[in-house]
């Protein structure tokens, strides 16, 4: 059979609730048009993240209901330990609340003012924490994924020779890591070839540089590799995974996204000092080593969902449905990031939207436009989220995992295609109020006539 069916059933289901265009017109009046001030109740198909909005599995719940919620030394613990070892190899594993308090502690351990962190990409809490100790956090993308259309199979990569030209021109000892993000979330979801690793990985050992991957989705990235490196194909998701962890010192990671939790993360190390002042600033703000800022269950849920996703039925589903978005769309003439990656689609609301310039917001236009058709939230990577740093102005439709069936997704095309059928009449925006940091959760904007 060719079909790709979802590898699930459903047991337990989540009404939606439906809006009129009235209704969808005063919930953009009362949100100035910021979809994140739009209550969830009145959103119909919610793309706006991929993060800790997964579905759990029944064996999922079956664990919460066996967490152990002891202060210190939970069986939970235990459980999650264990997973994380034999996925991982790491020697340390602290659980955190979510990544970006691994990424705190992390930072906060290993970096100081002065110091440089480089990375293929790095996600916008990464660069924020090593900001905040004074070290500078510096992006060594492959040239070619600055172009949106270039289809190559791995353009999460980082480019090898600029990060050897860094260390020769700051010097090793101001470098305490790099790091990989797998995918490459901020660079669309495109995955990391296992050779760019393992070369990032030899540079990093030359020079005495600890590796640390920032592998909120590994699962995805390690489906990628199977797909599309040579030598991959008959391997199973775990061991390519187990090789990709085994390039690391270390790893941060969100549980909101391959774990299929709705909260939760850790961080792992091989060093025993590094991990001994990890978990003393753990202690100070997340909670005893053996929970970390997680109810039991929560451990439990992390566990088991560590294992589902490893899953080649899942995976496989995975990523034929976000290209099954992709495709439809551009194919009939939307233009998204290319090719498809892992977790959402990405459509070039510059590209779409010519007549509409940076500084008037194209895709916040568009994620404003899809709202007020289709009563679907996407959200604006763009001008409005990085200012006059934006490099393109996208927006993001991120598919949260098991959770919407393709008849769900068909919705969404059909929507975005009658969007794209009258763009010319779309217009901009501009902002009427902001906040000083981080304004795309919560200016307000009006609709320029
Ligand atoms: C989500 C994410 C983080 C931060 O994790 P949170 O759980 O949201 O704090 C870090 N890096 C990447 C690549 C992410 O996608």
């Amino acid at each position: 059979m060719r079909t790709i069916i979802e590898p699930f059933r459903i047991k337990s289901v989540e009404p939606l609730h439906h809006t009129t265009p009235e209704e969808r017109e005063r919930c953009l009046v009362d949100a100035g048009y910021n979809l994140f001030l739009i209550p969830a109740r009145d959103i119909l198909i919610d793309l706006l993240t991929d993060s800790g909005t997964s579905a759990m599995s029944t064996g999922q719940w079956a664990a919460v209901m066996r967490g152990d919620e002891s202060y210190a030394g939970s069986d939970s613990f235990f459980r999650l330990k264990a997973v994380a070892a034999d996925l991982t190899g790491f020697r340390h594993m602290i659980p955190t609340h979510q990544g970006r308090a691994a990424e705190r502690i992390l930072f906060t351990v290993m970096c100081k003012p002065g110091h440089i962190v480089p990375s293929n990409t790095h996600f916008d809490t990464t660069r924020a924490n090593i900001e905040f100790t004074g070290a500078r956090a510096v992006d060594l993308p492959v040239p070619e994924a600055a172009d949106t259309q270039a289809r190559l199979d791995f353009k999460g990569n980082m480019d090898v020779a600029a990060l050897e030209s860094l260390i020769a021109a700051e010097g090793a000892e101001r470098i305490p890591l790099a790091m990989l993000t797998i995918t490459n979330n901020s660079g669309g979801g495109q995955p990391v070839s296992m050779a760019n690793i393992e070369a990032v990985k030899n540079v990093c050992a030359r020079h005495g540089i600890p590796l640390y991957l920032d592998a909120c989705r590994f699962a995805e990235n390690a489906w990628f590799i199977r797909e599309r490196e040579p030598g991959y194909g008959d391997w199973s998701p775990k061991r390519i995974a187990q090789k990709m962890f085994s390039l690391g010192d270390g790893c941060t990671f969100s549980a909101k996204k391959d774990a299929f939790a709705n909260i939760g993360g850790f961080l792992c190390s091989n060093d025993d000092r590094v991990a001994q002042q990890e978990t003393n600033l753990l202690i100070l703000t997340e909670g005893f080593p053996t929970y970390g800022g997680l109810a039991g269950r929560d451990l439990d849920a992390i566990a088991t969902g560590l294992e589902e996703v490893l899953d080649p039925d899942y995976l496989r589903y995975r990523i034929v449905s976000t290209g099954y978005l992709g495709r439809h769309i551009a194919d009939r003439g939307v233009p998204i990031v290319e090719p498809p990656g892992g977790h959402a689609i990405y459509i070039d609301a510059a590209r779409m939207l010519p007549h509409i310039p940076p500084c008037q917001f194209p895709g916040q236009a568009l994620a404003v436009e899809l709202y007020r058709h289709a009563g679907i939230r996407s959200v604006e990577i763009g001008s409005v989220m990085f200012g006059a740093a934006a490099q393109h102005e996208l927006l993001r439709l991120a598919i949260p995992r098991r959770v919407y069936t393709q008849s769900h997704i068909d919705y969404v095309v059909e929507a975005i295609l009658e969007v794209n059928a009258r763009k010319d009449r779309i217009r901009g925006l501009e902002i009427v109020e902001e906040p000083p940091f981080l304004r795309h959760f919560s200016a307000r904007f009006r609709p320029l006539a």
